[in-house]
């Protein structure tokens, strides 16, 4: 077996991948015979935001515990009581000698935001207001409440209020403490682009105001990028072991996790290099017209929600990317495409088959994930199916589950190859990167295009993960307005002038890496900012 998989290779074994020589020495910890080993500890500096890149389940939360102080490495040697006194001396001399010293003598105080933000009406009862009152500690909430557009929820209960409003008020929770190291388990998840903007910049003011070290673990490579300083890759296998490598340049750790080799530790965690076109806009070079739709409006009673669709034309075997903030209309039109609302105005009456992923998926049957998906894909169990559709979706793990115990990623991945498993003319995917950790979202966005150019299909996705529109989308349809107000979409338009309009209404540019073509937002204010912004060119120049 390789590095990465124990028992069935889920990449085919296509070469047999090294494993690595850590896992010769003692892990930092593990949690008993035959259990989770965790190998290296990220480091946390102070005035910078260190980044965590890896898969779920691979020993992120298990390091912070340890960080933080909650929990005490016990070297591998679980039948022993553990000892702060022997992890300082094996770190002695490193990079955490200093950090460690410091959370022995209680002086490392902390904040922490959790990874399932909808878990937090469970644990407490009352309005927002009440929430983040309780966690000012730095005179900081009037400011985080605006720039966080909380204002509107202040007063509701923190039952009530939406997934995105549940992460904005957390991040708000956890950055009003004054702490000395602060740990982010995700902070796009339920945002839109601009929202993740402010998020990123929010942290980033934190470590520049101090001696505060901020650490993220994020799975939306373009925030990533932004908002590290360095950047420590994890790999390994999810519930059996996981590695954290030295600190990285950020950009560095996302091109080598990008390309699935990491250059230091001469280790190969993914057979399968990303790619990114490097002189992007794709051409669109397929012009026949799968089906032309009117100008469309749709509205939700009287003075609630308007939605206004401008007329246009679907090509066969492309793929649509769908962009725009939240609340702005994006999961109405693809209801109305899929046929499950009417529009007031316009007729989308085009007899084709749809497959609809909808964003909020309710599979809720008491069926097994393999019973479910051989009802849905006629070649299901095929060697094709198996490659194509459950190994890059990970699957095969959790085929015997039942749908109704699935978690918010493992259910996504099901309701995506559901989709793809089924026989249409349109594919229709809303937000298939929501719960997804960054392995998975490659894999997922490599699933879809190349299911997509195999069978010749015409996809329409909508996302907010830019790395996802940029690997798949050929074309792109933009959605401005005023959110939860009014929203309008654009026709179809090429991908330059669809990312102009989009990036111009953010104010937000991008350039490409040197190296690997991939999109990297310019720092705000930054010369290349300013030129990109004076000519106009927001994601493409050059
Ligand atoms: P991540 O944060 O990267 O998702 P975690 O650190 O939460 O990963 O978990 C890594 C592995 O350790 C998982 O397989 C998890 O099941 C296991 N694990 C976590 N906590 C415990 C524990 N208290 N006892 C045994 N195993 C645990
Ligand atoms: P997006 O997918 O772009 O986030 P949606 O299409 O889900 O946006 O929603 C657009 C707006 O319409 C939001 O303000 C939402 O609250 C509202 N809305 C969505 N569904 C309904 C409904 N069934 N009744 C009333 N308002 C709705
Ligand atoms: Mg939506």
């Amino acid at each position: 077996t390789c590095g990465i998989c124990v028992e069935k290779c889920p990449f085919d074994a296509i070469e047999i991948i090294n494993l690595p020589s850590e896992l010769e020495n003692d892990p930092v910890h593990r949690y008993g015979d035959n259990a989770f080993g965790l190998y290296g500890l990220p480091v946390p500096e102070p005035g910078k935001v260190t980044g965590i890149l890896g898969p779920n389940g691979i020993g992120k939360s298990t390091a912070v515990k340890m960080l933080s102080g909650e929990l005490i490495p016990n070297l591998g040697n679980h039948a022993e009581e553990a000892n702060w006194d022997a992890v300082l001396e094996r770190f002695k001399g490193t990079e955490l000698q200093n950090y460690i010293e410091r959370v022995i003598d209680g002086e490392v105080s902390v904040a922490r935001k959790p990874q399932y933000v909808d878990q937090i009406p469970k644990q407490f009862d009352g309005n927002t207001r009440e929430l983040l009152e309780r966690t000012d500690e730095r005179d900081a909430l009037d400011s985080l409440v605006e720039r966080l557009s909380i204002g509107p929820v202040m007063d509701q209960d923190i039952d009530s209020i939406s997934g995105g409003e549940l992460q904005r008020v957390a991040l708000a929770a956890t950055l009003a403490r004054d702490a000395d190291f602060y740990f982010l388990d995700e902070i796009t998840p339920y945002l839109d682009i601009g929202q993740r903007m402010t998020a990123a910049r929010l942290i980033r003011e934190l470590a520049d105001e101090g001696d505060r070290s901020m650490m993220v673990v994020e799975h939306d490579l373009a925030i990533l990028d932004l908002l590290a300083d360095t950047l420590h890759v994890t790999y390994g296998e999810p519930g059996a072991y996981g590695v954290v490598t030295d600190p990285k340049s950020t950009r560095n750790g996302i091109n080598e996790y990008l390309k699935g080799y990491l250059d230091n530790e001469n280790m190969r965690i993914r057979p399968n290099t990303i790619t990114f076109d490097e002189h992007a806009p794709r051409e669109i070079t397929r012009s026949q017209v799968l089906f032309e739709y009117p100008d469309i409006t749709k509205s939700y009673g009287e003075g609630e929600f308007s939605l206004a669709v401008d007329g246009g034309a679907v090509h066969e075997s492309e793929v649509l990317g769908i962009v725009g903030p939240n609340g702005i209309g994006k999961s109405t039109m693809a209801k109305l495409f899929a046929g499950q609302l009417d529009p007031d105005e316009g007729d989308l009456d085009f007899r084709l088959d749809i497959a609809y992923k909808p964003q909020y998926i309710e599979i809720d049957q008491p069926m097994r994930v393999d019973a479910f998906l051989s009802s849905i894909a006629d070649d299901f169990g095929s060697s094709y199916w198996d490659t194509e559709i459950a190994r890059p979706l990970q699957l095969n793990p959790i085929m015997e589950q039942n749908l109704t115990d699935l978690s918010g990623g493992e259910r996504q991945r099901v309701a995506i190859a559901a989709c793809l498993s089924e026989d249409a003319d349109l594919y229709l995917l809303d937000e298939p990167s929501a719960h997804l950790d960054v392995e998975q979202r490659v894999q997922a966005t490599t699933a879809i295009r190349r299911y997509a150019e195999n069978h010749d299909a015409t996809v329409m996705v909508i996302d907010h993960d830019i790395y996802m529109i940029d690997l798949l989308a050929d074309r792109l349809m933009v959605f401005d307005g005023e959110p939860a107000v009014h929203g309008h979409a654009t026709q179809p338009q090429q991908m330059r002038s669809g990312m102009n309009d989009f990036l111009g209404d953010l104010d937000i540019t991008f350039r490409r890496d040197e190296r690997t073509g991939r999109p990297r937002i310019n720092k705000p204010g930054s010369q290349l900012d300013r030129e990109q912004k004076r000519e106009g060119e927001y994601y493409y120049s050059g």
